[in-house]
């Protein structure tokens, strides 16, 4: 494998694991601000990215190629409202868009079909998460500044139920 798609897919497993630590923290964040549904949704979120995670650590190990895990980033972010969360998110899915995108480059750069195709399916999931992440906004807009809304669409939230990646290596 060329090595800088091999560094890139390498620090890919600690970005992943970083984004699950993230929404872990926004998870905890609306645990402490009483909206469960809110919290369960950033939950199993954090259980996905997990996924993405192992997943590049397989496609690595499959391929025979060395992983190196590093030092996962504290989640710093503090946030004056519910809306700021929600916003942090979109964000960073765009950012992890960004980097799969790099990755993408740089296998087609030097032809590596098989790194292309692995990929191909988390360049449909950034689509889907930054969907996902605009819905929530759009949901939080119509209905997050009355009680008995937001109530609502914290129940809402509160059905999401874990299914593990439709990826498997
Ligand atoms: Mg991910």
């Amino acid at each position: 494998m060329d090595a800088k798609v091999h560094e890139l897919l390498n620090q890919q497993i600690n970005k992943e694991f970083y984004s699950a630590y993230l929404y872990l923290d926004f998870s905890n964040y609306f645990e402490d601000a009483g909206l469960d549904g809110f919290a369960n949704w950033y939950m199993i979120q954090a259980q996905e990215e997990r996924d993405h995670a192992m997943l590049f650590y397989q496609y690595l190990q499959n391929e025979n190629q060395k992983v190196t895990l590093d030092a996962i980033a504290k989640p710093d972010k503090t946030f004056a409202e519910h809306m700021d969360v929600l916003k942090a998110g979109l964000e960073h899915e765009k950012y992890v868009t960004s980097l799969i995108n790099e990755i993408y480059a740089a296998a087609y750069d030097v032809k590596d079909f098989r790194t292309m195709q692995f990929l191909d399916w988390f360049v449909k999931e950034q689509g889907e998460e930054e969907t996902n992440a605009n819905d929530l906004i759009t949901k939080m807009e119509l209905f997050g500044s009355d009680p008995k809304s937001l109530y609502m669409l914290n129940q809402e939230l509160a059905a999401r139920v874990y299914s593990a990646p439709s990826l498997v290596l």
